[in-house]
């Protein structure tokens, strides 16, 4: 809704271009401008534009990960992130493979219209319940005439989030509560539950060993099923791909980020990308609190950095290898001390080196504080000769 708001009051709509794929971003070093290659998916054509800056919002959990086990099967099957809208899933057997974030949303919004729901489940999510209720009258009085009321009590549901930040430190008490949590992310659902002790629906715990073109088989049973639905997660180590990043001095960073891992300053910046803002960016993930704070600190933090340059009369901004080199040195040193990097913890957020580059390893009031105050000495400005 507040996405939906900020979209509308800011005319966004208008200014979007929909299907419209950033195939590559090079850095033109000459004329310190981004040359942007776009495919129109409309025309299937691709066009290149060139800008000062660059805004990558292109999120961690987009790219899916389908399994090879199942492109056996010739049924109707998406991922949960390519959902499409035009299967039919009345009376139809249905398999939900997964027990994540997406599949505690998909199982209960389903489970009514199918036939019968199979829920493949291997590692069982922890749920908790959602904080929700009807706002009574006496509360929508206060919150439309006592001014300040509405902040205080956002403030008070962000602050109840927040402090559950020192359950993910080794040494924090709560830490034995945080670990399995970290496994999987908690998944908050009022509905999950309920819809599980449905008659048609059916959860299986074992492994699947094999997919057939109509069928899903465990050791003990094989279940012919109509629909495959893959709530099986993303390629979070992929970053931003596949779109490709060409940087300063020609380097592949994509390339290099996946064998060394991501280096980013505040998971924003790189010496690499001079004028290239990552938005909810590699190593700012929580696992306790809201994304779209960490995102609004980016972009105050960006305004203040684009600010400076303008008034150093520079065309460009890049934060100095160093800094972001010490940058990374605290956030793994940091990372060590947190449940992600347990050894019964952080499969998913580790990379092949078993680096964690996905989340922060400290508390969002920790990244708000640092982003709230840009500070120049960090960054070389470029002028164009
Ligand atoms: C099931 C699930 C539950 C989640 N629950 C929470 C939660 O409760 N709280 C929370 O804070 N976060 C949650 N998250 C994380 C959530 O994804 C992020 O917080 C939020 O979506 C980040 O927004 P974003 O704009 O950075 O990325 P996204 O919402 O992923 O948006 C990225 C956009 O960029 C587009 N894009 C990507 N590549 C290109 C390209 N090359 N060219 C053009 N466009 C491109 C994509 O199509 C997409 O539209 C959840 C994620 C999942 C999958």
């Amino acid at each position: 809704m507040y996405m939906k708001t900020l979209a509308q009051k800011y005319n966004l709509h208008a200014r979007a271009r929909f299907r419209h794929e950033v195939k590559q971003l090079e850095w033109l070093e000459e004329s310190m401008k981004w040359e942007v290659n776009v495919l129109d998916s409309k025309t299937n054509q691709r066009h290149s534009l060139r800008y000062d800056f660059v805004f990558c919002g292109t999120g961690e959990y987009h790219l899916p990960n389908s399994p090879d086990i199942f492109s056996s099967f010739k049924g109707s099957m998406m991922h949960s992130a390519e959902w499409n809208p035009e299967f039919q899933l009345e009376g139809k057997t249905v398999a939900v493979v997964g027990s994540g974030a997406s599949a505690i949303q998909i199982i209960p919004s389903i489970a009514q219209q199918v036939g019968k729901l199979l829920s493949y489940q291997r590692t069982p999510a922890w749920v908790i319940s959602r904080l929700q209720f009807n706002i009574a009258p006496w509360m929508q009085w206060a919150f439309a005439t006592i001014p300040g009321i509405r902040r205080l009590y956002r403030t008070s549901i962000y602050l109840a989030n927040e402090i559950q930040y020192p359950a993910f430190q080794i040494q924090g008490l709560l830490s034995h509560v945080a670990r399995p949590i970290a496994i999987l992310l908690v998944c908050l659902s009022n509905e999950y539950y309920p819809a599980l002790m449905r008659d048609n629906v059916e959860v299986i715990r074992d492994d699947i060993i094999q997919v057939t073109q109509d069928s899903i088989v465990t050791k003990d049973r094989r279940d012919k099923i109509d629909v495959l639905i893959l709530a099986t997660g993303f390629r979070i180590h992929e970053y931003f791909g596949p779109m490709e990043i060409v940087g300063r001095k020609g380097e592949n960073i994509l390339r290099k980020w996946k064998v060394d891992g991501p280096s980013i300053y505040l998971g924003i910046v790189s010496h690499l990308m001079p004028n290239l803002f990552f938005i909810h960016g590699p190593g700012v993930d929580l696992g306790h609190n809201t994304g779209l704070f960490t995102i609004e600190c980016q972009v105050n933090w960006i305004l203040q950095m684009v600010n400076e340059m303008e008034g150093q009369g520079a065309s460009a901004v890049s934060v100095k290898e160093s800094v972001e080199q010490a940058y990374m040195l605290r956030h793994q040193r940091d990372m060590k001390n947190t449940v992600w990097s347990s050894n019964d913890c952080g499969s998913y957020y580790a990379n092949s080196q078993g680096l964690i580059t996905i989340v922060y390893p400290r508390s969002q009031i920790d990244y708000w504080l640092r982003t709230l105050k840009f500070n120049p000495d960090n960054f070389e400005f470029l002028i164009r000769r």
